[in-house]
């Protein structure tokens, strides 16, 4: 990549903060956001840099982005050349920024900007990470709640890396951690669970998420599932050895059905057991082996789409942004 990754200060030597914001289709948002900064950015008293990351709008979110720019050159913005999701959106941005400290944040307003000042001064008190975690509001749904709280239990079991339900991609990471973080050059990159593994000193903020200011969500019950999916198979293997266990299992009931329809043919006048309990049998385990053939053509899916080594993201258009950015493992 050909991103500079070191560093940067200003001619006062001092640290640069860059704040990251991927988003889809936020054109009601970007506006309301940027002056809610402004208004806590003072606070760090610290020279900072925004980066707008457009994955793809098809409403006005990039003339916005460029708007605010002819405005304020802090602003920054970047143009993915599709909707490429937010985890690669998010990508691009971190790949761009600056900043000794970099901040991520979604663009509706749901990560209130009155907390960035308290993120930089837990990174000013030496943490290397500043994870956040959501208090779930009332209005949340119970299905939401309980999905997540589900997933992210599972999750943490199969991989050993402990995810909090709580925890989005609100977060600061410093310089160090990010080009930790820049170096991993997998598909289906999961911030949540790479932050967690790259370790490092840290420390986690309470929040009240607020309402989605303008709009409505961009996490389709499609990207969610397939966030989801990814965090699992990028994470844990544990999945592709269930059919070991299972086998096991069914083998040893096996074995023992088997010994009792000797005995009873041997011992007894009963006729052995009929077709109704076989023809069960096979079809469960038939569904059991279609499920677990399922699960190997998740991760041979996996593998294949890594091994294209295509660029996880394309930049179209860039304003305020000197160098040329693409995909850190190119
Ligand atoms: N987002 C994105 N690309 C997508 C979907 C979402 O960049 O394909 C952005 C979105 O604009 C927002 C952030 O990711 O800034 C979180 O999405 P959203 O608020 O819709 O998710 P929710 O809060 O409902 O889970
Ligand atoms: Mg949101």
């Amino acid at each position: 990549m050909t991103a500079d990754h070191s560093i940067s200060q200003d001619k006062e030597g001092q640290a640069l903060l860059s704040i990251v914001i991927p988003l889809f289709n936020e054109a009601g948002n970007l506006t309301k956001l940027y002056d809610e900064l402004i208004t806590v950015l003072p606070a760090i008293k610290l020279p900072w840099e925004i980066i707008f990351s457009d994955d793809g709008s098809q409403d006005s979110s990039w003339e916005e982005i460029e708007l605010l720019h002819a405005k304020d050159h802090r602003v920054k913005g970047l143009r993915l050349s599709r909707n490429f999701g937010h985890q690669y959106a998010l990508l691009a941005g971190l790949s761009c920024s600056r900043g000794d400290a970099v901040v991520s944040m979604d663009a509706d307003l749901q990560h209130p900007p009155e907390m960035v000042p308290k993120l930089v001064a837990e990174w000013q008190n030496g943490n290397k990470i500043v994870h956040t975690n959501r208090l779930d509001p009332e209005n949340i749904s119970f299905a939401k709640k309980i999905t997540s709280k589900l997933y992210y239990k599972v999750f943490s079991f199969l991989s050993g890396v402990k995810i909090g339900s709580g925890m989005a991609d609100f977060r600061l990471l410093d310089r160090q951690v990010l080009n930790n973080v820049l170096c991993f050059q997998e598909e289906g990159l999961f911030f949540r669970g790479v932050v967690q593994w790259v370790g490092h000193k840290n420390t986690t903020l309470d929040y009240a998420c607020r309402e989605r200011f303008a709009g409505a969500s961009k996490y389709t019950l499609g990207k969610m599932i397939k966030l989801a999916r990814t965090g699992i198979t990028s994470f844990s293997t544990v999945p592709l050895r269930i059919g070991i266990f299972i086998g096991i299992i069914t083998s040893l009931l096996a074995f023992g059905e088997m010994v009792y329809a000797i005995a009873v043919k041997i011992f007894t006048d009963t006729a052995t057991p009929g077709w109704a309990s076989a023809v069960s049998i096979v079809s469960f385990l038939f569904g059991i082996l279609f499920i677990l053939l399922g699960i190997v053509g998740e991760y041979v899916g996996s593998i294949l789409i890594e091994v294209r080594r295509r660029p996880r993201f394309l930049i179209t258009e860039q304003v305020g942004i000197q160098n040329k950015i693409q995909d850190y493992r190119f």
